[in-house]
């Protein structure tokens, strides 16, 4: 970690999904890539406040770029020191400045977040960046969350591609944009580090008949038609699922939300409207579809195309709503306004069951009636052993996955086994 040599260190991530955190270094330089909170099962590792402490001991920092949003790669940002640049996708930021708003009125004990949001720096997608004699480049990526980023990143001769979360199977990797990026921007590389969440779930996703956020929305017109009240359990942020979800809705039935999710959606297609048709508003005889929205307004109205929920209209006209576990103004909602609604369950199915069970949403549900419409956020292995084809790499290095040491085993990347680094925890690998 002191060394004069370059190094690749992930100090947290190697051997676990999420709260990671990794460091490019040279002899003069060093930057660190996401820095995540840990999740809650994860244990046996660094805590927080041990990582906040290991990677930010008073050595220089040129940057630390995030890669995306969710709080397993971002979560700890309150913890870097003031001095140093923080770097994330310009929509990323937008979303992420309506969430602290929200999360600044609970109090951590770290103080307000918003200010440290507000003064992030944004990519230009495909546009070099220096970080003393680093060089990144960063691009788009589909992933659950929006305006993900990958990098490339140059230093001492070498290419290494770092893809943090990803997969191609959402709005932003139709049309094999993948695999033109990597061809016409990155080419072969010496180092791919990579996600590897969906080696632990391979089986899940075998038996998910929704691949594709193109099946999501396929199988939720077909609710929809059926189902005339239903509610779905979304993130909040995850705005793939929840515009298939909003063009999915047929033309008269409503599309109902609170003024914090509308205001995250209206933010999402203001930002990505202008690259992706399913970012543009659904139009209904020439006219964006409107957000009916429940609870405060939040100085929303017509000019956003949003009005106020009014259930003795939509109880005729049929509706949809997006809701979260834990607010009890839905599930007031449900009881007072709707006969027996669907649950659109869209969120990973593991909440539901033994291991990650969540309590909250199990309370949700209730006996309502229920039905899975989820795609996950991550690329299967098809995807990884597309791009592992076509970066050509001679090192791997597997992260952000429960399966680092049995990435070999996986027949798709047998070919490769014999490229494949594990590292652990906090362990330097030289390059
Ligand atoms: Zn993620």
């Amino acid at each position: 970690m002191n060394s004069m040599q370059n190094e690749i260190c992930i100090y947290r991530g190697s051997h676990q999904i999420g709260g990671c955190a990794t460091e490019i270094s040279t002899g003069n330089h060093r930057i660190v890539i996401d820095f995540g909170a840990n999740l809650p099962d994860n244990e046996d590792v660094m805590t927080d406040e041990e990582l906040a402490e290991t990677v930010f001991d008073g050595r220089p920092c040129e940057a630390v770029l995030f890669t995306h949003y969710h709080g397993d790669h971002i979560g700890l940002y309150k913890k870097i020191p003031q001095d140093i640049p923080l770097y994330i996708g310009a929509v990323a930021k937008e979303i992420l400045e309506i969430l602290t708003e929200r999360l600044d009125y609970l109090p951590d004990g770290l103080g307000k977040g918003l200010p440290r949001i507000q003064g992030m720096n944004c990519y230009t997608p495909a546009h070099k960046m220096m970080f003393g004699d680093i060089r990144i480049t960063p691009f788009f990526v589909d992933h659950s969350a929006l305006d993900s980023y990958l990098f490339l990143i140059e230093t001492g001769g070498k290419k290494i591609l770092f893809t943090g979360d990803f997969r191609e199977h959402g709005i932003a990797g139709k049309h094999d944009i993948l695999e033109r990026m990597v061809q016409e921007y990155i080419g072969e590389v010496d180092i791919l580090i990579t996600e590897g969440t969906m080696l632990s779930r391979i089986d899940e996703a075998r038996e998910n008949s929704i691949q594709t956020e193109d099946d999501l929305k396929k199988c939720a017109r077909k609710l929809f038609r059926t189902n005339k009240e239903s509610v779905i359990l979304v993130s909040s942020t995850n705005f793939d699922s929840i515009m298939e979800f909003y063009h999915a809705l047929p033309w008269g039935m409503g599309f109902v939300c609170d003024a914090y999710q509308a205001k995250l959606i209206l933010a999402a297609m203001e930002g990505k409207g202008k690259y992706y048709r399913k970012y543009q508003p659904e139009l209904i005889h020439g006219k964006p579809r409107m957000l009916c929205i429940v609870g405060d307004m939040e100085g929303l109205g017509a000019k956003q195309n949003c009005c106020r929920a009014d259930f003795s209209i939509l109880k005729n006209k049929g509706f949809t709503m997006l809701v979260r576990e834990n607010k009890p103004v839905f599930k007031a909602i449900m009881k007072k306004y709707m006969t027996d609604p669907l649950v659109i369950y869209s969120k990973w199915a593991g909440y539901l069951k033994e291991k990650h069970a969540n309590p909250k949403i199990h309370e949700f549900i209730g006996s309502h009636r229920m039905k899975i419409l989820h795609t996950s956020g991550h690329a299967y292995v098809k995807t990884l052993e597309k791009l592992i084809r076509l970066t050509n790499p001679t090192t791997i290095i597997p992260m952000h996955t429960e399966c680092a040491d049995a990435f070999g085993e996986i027949p798709a990347f047998a070919p490769y086994r014999d490229r494949i680094k594990v590292l652990q925890d906090k362990e330097g690998y030289v390059f």
